[in-house]
């Protein structure tokens, strides 16, 4: 009988865990190592559109996200000073008619949970600061600091914006700050507003938005509706902090969001002191795999978050390796061809609507959201097209 494939995950995110859980659920040997002491996500919300879901349904994930994910049934966009109605799209609404599975929103913590628990304590070791990634003849390599080696068949980057798998595959290339700097915040439900304005956007169910010239704020709820997260996004010449995220307080919040509708501000003066992050991106890349080392998620295509995508990307990614790696388990460099032939020119393309997205919200007015579709579209659970 044919040994198992060995397979090294390199970073315990969204990516690299739903990778872990797709491989093992097909019986890989599997290993992830994570830089930090424990498995842990920020405390923060994130929305899950129909292309995640259906990964995630497929995995096996529906009850648990029924229990703690909401389903939005449309996304309202209102102007930032005056909470005006300009305009709304359906989400769930349409997608459950469309897709048959839901638009999402949780608790990264929730999500996080959900996928930890298909991976053994034992297949997931922390505290393995990886410093680089080679293919040494049919063999996979990963470096950790301190010197130590291990060896796979095939090992998958999954390290996050700052990957150092990518560097040491493809070199030093710094990640762009793309003028975007946010606050995020999360509040109890019963301290938020159910129905603002005429038209009656619902905060407690809806996925809202407040434009400006120069921010936008996106809020929805999230542990089975209990708590409301809040994206604060605002536009900030310079990031001058070493770290991407750093401590800021409820003056600093209320300060720079000051001339937005007091309904948003009154919100907001419920939250607890949290970060700030300076929003990083990178331009597509022309290849993501050296021999038999790979990358997924952040590492291989970090993009603004005006789309709400890159986790959904991730959480795609982690199922088409596992896929690709099942369907070329005799071929490995076949394997990795197709996964990156699979995933490039899709991800490349979504990172690039995420920045003109951006720079549309900046205009005055803000055209109507682009449309994500033909995101949502996609199975990646087939590798099909599921409108075609
Ligand atoms: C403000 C904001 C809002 C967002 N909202 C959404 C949203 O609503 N929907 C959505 O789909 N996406 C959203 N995203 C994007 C999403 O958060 C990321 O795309 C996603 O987390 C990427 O997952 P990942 O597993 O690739 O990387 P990460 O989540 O960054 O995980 C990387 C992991 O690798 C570990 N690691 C790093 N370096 C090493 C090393 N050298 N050795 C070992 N381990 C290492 C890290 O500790 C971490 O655990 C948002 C992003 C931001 C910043």
């Amino acid at each position: 009988m044919a040994r198992k494939l060995r397979i090294a995950i390199i970073g315990g995110g969204i990516g690299g865990l739903t990778a872990a859980a797709a491989l093992r659920a097909r019986d890989y040997e599997i290993n992830v190592y994570e830089r930090a002491s424990s498995l842990s996500e920020v405390g923060a919300g994130i929305q899950i559109g129909p292309n995640g879901v259906r990964v995630l349904y497929a995995m096996g994930f529906k009850p648990q996200l029924d229990a703690f994910a909401c389903s939005t049934p449309k996304f309202v966009s209102l102007t930032f000073d005056t909470a005006q109605f300009r305009l709304s799209e359906p989400l769930s609404d349409l997608s459950v008619g469309k897709y048959g599975v839901p638009y999402l929103t949780m608790h990264r913590a929730d999500l996080y949970d959900a996928l930890v628990k298909d991976v053994p304590d034992s297949n997931v070791l922390q505290d393995q600061n990886c410093i680089g990634a080679f293919t040494r003849g049919d063999v996979a390599i990963a470096r950790f600091e301190g010197g130590r080696e291990i060896e796979a068949d095939v090992i998958i980057g999954g390290d996050g914006v700052r990957s150092a798998v990518r560097e040491s595959l493809f070199g030093q290339d710094t990640p762009r700050y793309t003028g975007q700097t946010c606050f995020r915040a999360m509040v109890p439900m019963d301290v938020v507003p159910k129905a603002i304005g005429p038209d009656k956007a619902n905060l407690h169910v809806d996925n809202a938005g407040w434009i400006g010239p120069k921010g936008h704020v996106i809020c929805y709820p999230i542990r089975a509706g209990k708590m409301l997260n809040l994206f604060c996004g605002f536009v900030n010449d310079a990031w001058a902090e070493e770290s991407w995220t750093v401590p800021t307080s409820q003056d600093e919040m209320q300060q720079v969001f000051a001339g937005w509708s007091p309904i948003l501000l009154d919100i907001l003066s419920h939250a607890q002191a949290g970060f700030k992050w300076g929003l990083h991106d990178r331009d597509p890349m022309q290849q993501w795999t050296k021999g038999r080392v790979t990358l997924l998620g952040d590492a291989a295509h970090p993009m603004m978050p005006t789309l709400a995508q890159g986790g959904c990307m991730a959480i795609e990614d982690g199922w088409s390796i596992a896929r690709c790696i099942d369907e070329n388990s005799n071929d490995i460099p076949r394997a990795l061809a197709t996964y990156e032939g699979e995933r490039r020119p899709r991800t490349s393309r979504v990172q690039l609507q995420a920045r003109q997205q951006f720079l549309n919200n900046k205009k005055v007015p803000a055209p109507p959201p682009l449309s994500r579709e033909w995101i949502f579209a996609w199975d990646a659970t087939t590798g099909k097209d599921y409108t075609a």
